[in-house]
């Protein structure tokens, strides 16, 4: 697989030929403060012992304290939560948000283990992590196979190992957890309102066609929100392959397939697709929302989407973005696009060290404007350099990082 972390340097590198920052600021955007690597020792169930390694980096807390995710996947190394953390240090500046930018992971296929072995694993984490973490130091939340109720075990035993009651140190909690209402959808959900912000400026009609990579809680939730606004999903995947219904899937019906037959294959009324299939469908949108290096030097020039809305993080390779730019087919940027998922979870954070609780209504109240302005900041700075999406939202990031550095 491509080197995530040098795709992430490469976006930067071509950033600065655009815009002068400064050598000075440029390299320390370079390194992360820290990367630590610890080994997570478990009892299995069968009595045995078994070592897991885990991840935290701490890319940069110029704008708060360093945010993002834990990823739980056989294939998380060192470099992808590296080139996450960064990407994370530019999303919470795109978004506007008081936070800095880190990531977390551990090397591990959570499938193959039983629920009180993931459990043990998850707490191991953070007994290894403790001293680093804190609402002022670093607030770990969920990302690829990281659910609620695992950071119900983390905030817990932060809780425990340090006696910190706030539970501002996690979040995507259970909302009876400390949660906040509207953290479920948020990624989804913003990264609609950053489409329906852009729409009329990429040039896409009123009522897309719109295919999307990923099953998870980003590709579903996208998926139920577009639909609901009169959007037509034409195709979606997960890691196994697709279906593909040129009138439209029904998703409630397609999750009650996946329910019971474990896949999405052979769904009534529509037609499997390879993956690689599905990311060269005709559409109005393409949403990638699983991993990094969908789209590579290799498929670009295939796509025969009008445009590509990224809710995955950086699911298409530099090189890969050079030639959609000579397609003329916009990509809207991660960094911007499933910035909705993080800012709710500062709104968790905020929340919790207030005392309040805010309505799901309250919370997405608040985050449309905040998306919009996002978007619309960006499409300027684009036009503003005559580039695309990606470095507009990079310079806007950057400008604020380094204002306040
Ligand atoms: N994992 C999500 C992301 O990549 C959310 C991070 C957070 O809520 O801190 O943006």
């Amino acid at each position: 697989m491509q080197n995530p972390f040098q795709n992430g340097m490469t976006q930067l590198d071509k950033v600065a030929k655009i815009k002068d920052f400064g050598d000075e600021f440029i390299t320390r955007l370079r390194q992360p403060d820290r990367d630590i690597i610890i080994s997570i020792p478990v009892k299995m169930d069968d009595g045995s012992m078994k070592i897991f390694e885990g991840y935290r980096v701490e890319y940069n807390n110029t704008l708060g304290p360093y945010k993002g995710g834990i990823r739980y996947h056989q294939d998380t190394e060192i470099n992808e939560v590296k080139a996450l953390a960064f990407w994370m240090t530019l999303k919470c500046a795109v978004a506007g948000i008081p936070m800095g930018g880190g990531k977390g992971g551990i090397t591990v296929d959570p499938k193959e283990l039983s629920k009180i072995e993931l459990e043990r694993l998850s707490r191991g984490w953070v007994q290894k992590l403790s001293d680093v973490l804190g609402p002022k130091k670093d607030v770990p939340a969920p990302d690829v196979n990281t659910t609620p109720e695992i950071m119900a075990w983390m905030s817990d035993e932060y809780t425990k190992i340090t006696g910190d009651e706030t539970g501002a140190t996690f979040t995507g909690k259970p909302l009876d957890k400390g949660g906040s209402a509207g953290r479920g959808p948020a990624t989804g959900l913003g990264g609609f309102y950053v489409f329906d912000s852009l729409r009329t400026q990429i040039g896409l009609p009123d009522k897309c066609k719109v295919v999307v990579q990923g099953f998870g809680n980003v590709g579903s939730n996208a998926a139920q929100i577009f639909i609901e606004n009169g959007h037509t999903i034409i195709a979606i995947s997960d890691s196994k392959g697709g279906v593909y219904n040129e009138n439209g899937l029904d998703l409630e019906k397609l999750t009650e397939h996946k329910k019971k037959t474990g896949s999405l294959a052979d769904f009534e009324g529509s037609k499997n697709l390879t993956n690689e299939e599905l990311l060269e469908t005709e559409c109005d949108l393409l949403i990638p929302a699983a991993f990094e290096n969908q789209l590579t030097n290799t498929n670009a020039d295939k796509v025969r989407a009008k445009a590509i809305l990224e809710l995955a993080n950086g699911p298409i390779t530099p090189e890969a973005d050079e030639i959609l730019f000579k397609k003329s087919i916009p990509v809207v940027p991660d960094i911007l696009a499933n910035s909705g998922g993080v800012t709710v979870s500062y709104f968790e954070w905020d929340q919790n060290l207030k005392g309040e609780h805010w309505s799901e209504k309250e919370v997405f109240n608040k985050l449309l404007p905040m998306m919009n302005d996002a978007a619309q900041k960006t499409f300027k700075k684009a036009k503003e350099y005559s580039t695309d999406l990606r470095r507009g939202a990079f310079i806007v990031a950057l400008e604020r990082i380094q204002a306040k550095m």
